[in-house]
């Protein structure tokens, strides 16, 4: 199972803060942004720190290939008012996972603000093309997308026309996202008729992440709001059923489910729940003292 979490990258540790946290959810994989995914500031890389990474990932089988970079959100290839930004952010994105030595780029698609999914797919499709190039190792995982407000690629057929019409297709893969796909109206209880679908409509080989949150919504509602595993309207037997799944054991699982509060509700000390979701998923059982025991844990 290559399962892990989004964890945090901050300047004072880079790399190895990363590979850190995730080693301490008992994960072999993660996933993280290379700044804060609001706004543009970026520190430069430390070569030592990413090296010392490197050396702990080998040493706890965390195989590079299962490490996935999000771009951050500002980036909205939709938008052509914003084309300019967004093409010189996400090349230097590229720049930097290529640095970092790794391969995989979760992107949101973007969303279209007004001018209607088809024009907003046609900007995407424009605007990947003045930013990928044949050279680059990084493959750009596009998002499967919620449908909240106007976001583009909430469907596979939306995201089949984006990688169609792409000068390089090979550049290009998928991130499926479990919360997003069932807020945009799929039935994860028939996960196999799902992927039967991506199969035939993009390519079951092009899936190479898969986001694995509950939602507190329920399905086709494109809300997007993430819950944790088995406490929304998902499910845990069905999640499990995606992460263990025969078709995808290659495919890196990163949770991206809320952190926890002291008490239900308070936004004040947030703990990460992923140590004990990825315990709870391994072990193939739910447990509904989840919140007690991450709260016990960390107080
Ligand atoms: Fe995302
Ligand atoms: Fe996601
Ligand atoms: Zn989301």
């Amino acid at each position: 199972m290559i399962i892990g979490s989004h964890v945090s990258y901050n300047a004072k540790e880079g790399l190895l803060g990363s590979v850190k946290e995730a080693l301490s959810y008992k994960a072999n994989s993660f996933m993280f942004y290379t700044g804060a995914p609001q706004n543009t500031k970026r520190n430069p890389i430390d070569k030592n720190l990413t090296n010392q990474a490197f050396i702990e990932m080998e040493k706890n089988g965390i195989d590079k290939n299962n490490v996935i970079v999000h771009a951050p959100y500002i980036i909205n290839l939709a938008n052509k008012e914003k084309e300019e930004f967004s093409i010189q952010f996400l090349k230097q994105e590229i720049k930097r996972v290529e640095e970092l030595g790794f391969n995989k780029l979760v992107l949101h698609p973007g969303s279209h603000v007004g001018v209607g999914t088809k024009e907003g797919i046609k900007q995407i499709i424009h605007a990947l093309n003045n930013v990928i190039t044949k050279e680059q190792s990084v493959v750009i995982l596009i998002e499967t997308m919620a449908g909240k407000g106007s976001e583009c690629g909430k469907t596979f057929d939306e995201i089949k026309e984006i990688i169609d019409n792409v000068k390089f297709p090979d550049k290009i893969g998928v991130c499926m996202d479990t919360c997003h796909i069932h807020d945009a109206g799929y039935d994860i209880s028939n996960f196999d008729d799902i992927l039967t679908e991506f199969d035939k409509k993009i390519g079951l080989y092009k899936l190479q992440c898969i986001h694995i949150n509950d939602s507190k919504n329920d399905i086709n509602t494109h809300k997007d709001r993430h819950e944790n595993i088995g406490f929304g309207k998902i499910g845990f037997d069905n999640l499990l059923k995606v992460i263990n799944h025969e078709k995808l054991k290659s495919v890196p699982k990163i949770l991206e489910t809320p952190y926890i509060g002291l008490e239900d509700d308070s936004k004040e000390r947030l703990f990460p729940p992923y140590k004990f979701e990825i315990e709870m998923i391994k072990n193939k059982k739910w447990d509904s003292n989840l919140y007690k025991k991450i709260r016990e844990y960390y107080k």
